[in-house]
């Protein structure tokens, strides 16, 4: 099928990859000229594990193409994705200036059928304003679809290529059969597409979000008490996680959850309850704790040098919001280097994927380094805020020669505790 993607980011670019993997004619619209551009040039904008291979195979094979030219984007697809940004607005709500704008000059460019599709994550209700929109503009005939995306940053391209379920809201027969024809093939194992309406698409998105958010809230709750009563939060996931109704997994307390979905989403779903005289309590106090959450490592980091962190040399590894991903939109790491910075201290960071994004937003205000080893030298302490697989299992040795103090604050849980005290290291961790 003949597809455009209008958004070519995170979301926009791995599904143009994989839909051109499946052998559509894929055409990738963005507004940024230097994105374009790049990509034209066969490089990628982001990092996104195994994304590299499938976007150079499809480049090559003629499947894949990228243009700043909306025009050319409208008349190329029959499917139009959109997977433009849905930021959080100064209420709270999602801003959808972005989503709307572009269905404006698709109503005005269209010609022919077009089924427009929302990959955004939306408010219940976008699908009926971007039909106004496109309405307005054009007397073609138009099915408008709601599939919100699920992927992962980190398991992108696994999730999009083998997702565990696809979530299609439509309206009309003709749509629902392009959608079915798009997707068979990423679910040939026998995973659902599952069909609804709109409204409960678009709400299926933000339901989900918010109750992953919530569970690892929730969990962050029970590290704070464990603390407080001397229990280890460690044993208690386990003991909870192993109940079948529960799961293991979203049961790791940190300094909060971040990312570009999670924060604003959990906020939208918030504010779009409050315009509908619903009031979400457990959002509130979701948003609430998690704001909390955030702030929970640095009074340690206080405590532990006697209220004066002025001029110490603080190692930060990880910038990330999460590991396996280059994005740093309301990382946690950014709130702790600032209250460092505040504070006094000078920091010197460490992330795989991260400080080219991190330096753009920070500037020379820290510095960066060039391995995990270089950045802990001659620092007072390591703080750890992304758990990446590399930090898993240091040489401790050489950390501790590194090291001015053997002091470890670890936002992540990543060592156990016993072990860290027998390598002589002050290791403070949440929840233990
Ligand atoms: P992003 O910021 O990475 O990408 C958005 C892209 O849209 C950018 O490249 C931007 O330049 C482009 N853009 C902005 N205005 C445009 C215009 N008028 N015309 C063409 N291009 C334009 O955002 P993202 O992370 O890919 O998220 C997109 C949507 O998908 C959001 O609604 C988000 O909530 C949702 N989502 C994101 C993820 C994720 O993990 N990132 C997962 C599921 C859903």
């Amino acid at each position: 099928m003949k597809i455009t993607v209008i958004g070519t980011g995170y979301v926009g670019l791995v599904t143009g990859t994989c839909l051109a993997e499946a052998g559509n004619d894929v055409l990738c619209i963005d507004i940024d000229k230097v994105k374009v551009a790049k990509m034209q040039q066969g490089l990628l904008p982001i990092y996104e594990p195994h994304l590299q291979t499938y976007f150079n195979r499809n480049i090559k094979s003629g499947r894949l193409h990228f243009s700043t030219n909306i025009e050319e984007g409208v008349h190329h697809g029959e499917v139009i994705f959109l997977a433009l940004p849905t930021p959080e607005d100064e209420d709270g709500s999602a801003d959808l200036s972005y989503v709307l704008g572009v269905a404006n000059q698709i109503g005005e460019l269209m010609k022919d059928y077009k089924i427009v599709v929302s990959k955004s994550t939306v408010p219940v209700g976008t699908g009926e304003r971007v039909k106004a929109a496109l309405k307005a503009k054009t007397d073609v005939s138009f099915d408008v679809v709601s599939n919100p995306e699920f992927l992962r940053e980190g398991f992108a391209v696994e999730d999009f290529m083998k997702p565990d379920r696809i979530v299609v809201g439509v309206e009309s027969e003709r749509a629902k059969n392009a959608m079915e024809k798009l997707y068979k093939t990423f679910v040939r194992t026998g995973n659902p597409i599952v069909f609804m309406d709109i409204k409960s698409a678009e709400l299926t998105k933000y339901a989900a979000n918010a109750f992953l958010a919530t569970k690892i809230t929730y969990m962050n709750e029970i590290a704070n008490y464990c603390e407080k009563v001397g229990a280890n939060v460690d044993d208690v996931r386990m003991g909870m996680g192993l109940d079948e109704r529960i799961g293991k997994r979203f049961l790791f307390p940190g300094i909060g959850y971040g990312g570009s979905c999670f924060p604003k989403d959990v906020k939208a779903l918030h504010k779009s309850g409050k315009d509908a005289a619903h009031y979400f309590a457990i959002l509130d106090s979701v948003i609430k704790v998690n704001e909390q959450q955030k702030t929970v490592l640095f009074p340690k980091m206080q405590q532990h040098f006697e209220g004066n962190l002025k001029n110490k040399k603080i190692a930060v590894w990880g910038l990330a919001f999460k590991p396996d991903t280059d994005d740093i939109r309301e990382a946690p790491a950014l709130y702790m280097i600032n209250k460092l910075l505040d504070a006094g201290a000078s920091v010197t960071a460490f992330d795989p994927e991260a400080m080219d994004n991190v330096k753009t937003k920070l500037g020379d205000s820290i510095s960066f380094a060039s391995s995990m080893i270089s950045a802990v030298k001659d620092a007072d302490a390591l703080l750890i805020c992304t758990e990446w697989h590399a930090f898993r299992n240091p040489n401790f040795h050489n950390l501790k020669t590194a090291l001015k103090r053997n002091v470890i604050f670890d936002g992540r849980n990543i060592y156990n505790p016993k072990d860290m005290t027998a390598l002589g290291f002050d290791y403070y961790s949440i929840g233990r």
